[in-house]
């Protein structure tokens, strides 16, 4: 039996951040992981493989659309699907291998297996039972599914099928246009599967800004993907190669059909716990399957903390990673804190889509006074170089005192440039600070000056 002051129960980006955190401020920690490797959802089976196929067939759909216009004349590249897989597989081991190195270079001991907690102070992996004067819980998620939906992998799939399929499909359904749906629905409509997507909602990306959900939709239906709204599936049918998808639209209860070779399933994710034996600890659970925390993440068991998708909040691999340092520093008696008002989100489809903090149904409905800033990309001179004129930087910014509510940009490299505004937000900065700041030309990041200047006096190129 060992003794640490920190044990961890998973290693995605709350598990394994926090584990390193703890070791960099003198705790003896380690981490448990039933995977063959480290690095959780995110690593494994979430955000670096699907960034890698979107990436790969980004190029495809570049060299496809723009070369020919840049004076890059020939044939168009053509898809060797089992080749995109390998670099899919090589880009996760780098990073699961990476994250190993870095145990090794902490000195956290990784604990192989799956690991339950017998009783607070304790956590069992296979036989062995070890000591640990604190637990942190960083278990994760899985996908969540619907009634009348059965995922075998093969045909009905869950992203994590939709990440490693035979070949590329010719027909795809995916249900749910939510973050994980679109990307991955963008990845297979670039490889030339027809994609259609089923949505309960009228509107995709559902809690987005509404201007950016009808530029997103715009323009991925000109990208080629197909768009069902207001259409709740009822079941699936499938048989070795085929499936149907039965759904019926909300207007007028109508029922239809869908054939397809693979249907995704994108639904959402849903807390994973199983096996942790959190019932017999009696730890307080909400009604929607997460752990319950306090403000310094510790759950109703003295010395038992929680982190992740496994509680409340954006199922974010960043948020996971702030709680996880946040976490550790509580353990180590400092003041662990995550600012939840200033949380990026991202959607790495082409163009990128990205968001930070309230979006105008939001400030509309507290009464808020707001001002919006808007600047299109068909301004910038960058973008129109690169055929990435399409989409907007849009910030909202407090009526009388300037102060930056929240961002929403839909634009190439988003996900990039929205970090400008998360600093801003987070020094308490008004737009006026962000457009007296000088910003290279010519660079994508104009944009978002423009769209703070738009918040005063005006922007320049518009
Ligand atoms: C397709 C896809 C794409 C995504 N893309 C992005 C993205 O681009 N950006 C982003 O921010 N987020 C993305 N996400 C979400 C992101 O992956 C999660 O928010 C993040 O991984 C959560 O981290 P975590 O540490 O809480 O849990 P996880 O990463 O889920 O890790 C939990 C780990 O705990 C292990 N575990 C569970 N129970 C036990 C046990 N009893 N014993 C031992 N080990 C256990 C699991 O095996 C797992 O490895 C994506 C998710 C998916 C599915």
């Amino acid at each position: 039996m060992a003794s640490y002051d920190v044990i961890i129960i998973g290693s995605g980006p709350g598990g394994y951040v926090c584990a390193i955190r703890c070791a960099q401020l003198g705790l003896k920690v380690a981490c448990v992981e039933g995977r063959e490797t480290l690095g959780g959802t995110c690593l494994n089976i979430g955000c670096i493989p699907s960034k890698a196929l979107l990436h790969a067939s980004h190029m495809l759909h570049e060299a496809e659309h723009n070369f020919a216009a840049m004076g890059l004349k020939g044939k168009s590249p053509s898809v060797d699907w089992k080749q995109m897989l390998c670099y899919k597989e090589e880009t996760i081991a780098q990073n699961t291998k990476g994250i190993e190195f870095l145990f090794k270079k902490n000195k956290v001991d990784w604990l192989k297996g799956w690991g339950s907690i017998p009783e607070a102070g304790k956590v069992k992996v296979g036989e062995e039972v070890h000591e640990a004067k604190n637990i942190i819980i960083a278990s994760g998620s899985e996908p969540a599914t619907l009634p009348g939906v059965e995922v075998d992998e093969k045909v009905v799939v869950t992203s994590t099928g939709a990440l490693e399929l035979g070949k590329v499909p010719k027909k795809m359904v995916v249900i749910g246009a939510g973050v994980i749906g679109l990307e991955l629905g963008s990845v297979y409509a670039r490889l030339g599967s027809a994609v259609t997507v089923v949505e309960f909602l009228d509107v995709i990306t559902p809690g987005m800004d509404a201007e950016v959900q009808k530029t997103f939709q715009k323009i991925l239906k000109k990208q080629g993907l197909e768009f069902i709204m207001g259409a709740a599936v009822q079941k699936t049918e499938s048989t070795k190669t085929k499936a149907k998808v039965h759904y019926k639209l909300r207007q007028d209860d109508s029922e239809h059909i869908l054939d397809a070779d693979t249907v995704l399933v994108a639904t959402g994710r849903k807390p994973y716990t199983q096996g942790l034996g959190l019932d017999a600890l009696g730890l307080k659970m909400s009604s929607r399957g997460q752990i319950e925390v306090n403000d310094k993440w510790e759950t109703s068991v003295p010395g038992i903390y929680a982190i992740g998708d496994v509680i409340d909040g954006p199922m974010l691999a960043h948020k996971a990673e702030d709680e996880g340092m946040a976490a550790a520093e509580q353990v180590a008696g400092k003041h662990g804190h995550v600012n939840y008002g200033v949380i990026p989100g991202v959607i790495y489809t082409h163009p990128e889509v990205a968001n930070v903090g309230l979006t105008e149904d939001a400030l509309k409905e507290a009464g808020h006074a707001y001002k919006v800033g808007k600047f299109s990309f068909m301004g910038n001179g960058r973008a129109k170089a690169n055929f990435a004129g399409d989409g907007f930087v849009k910030i909202l910014a407090d009526k009388s005192t300037d102060r930056i509510l929240g961002a929403h940009i839909i634009g190439p490299a988003a996900g990039d440039l929205i970090h400008e505004i998360c600093v801003a937000m987070e020094f308490g900065a008004s737009a006026q600070d962000l457009a007296m700041t000088c910003h290279a030309h010519p660079t994508y990041s104009e944009a978002v000056r423009e769209a703070a200047l738009a918040c005063g006096d005006g922007p320049i190129h518009m």
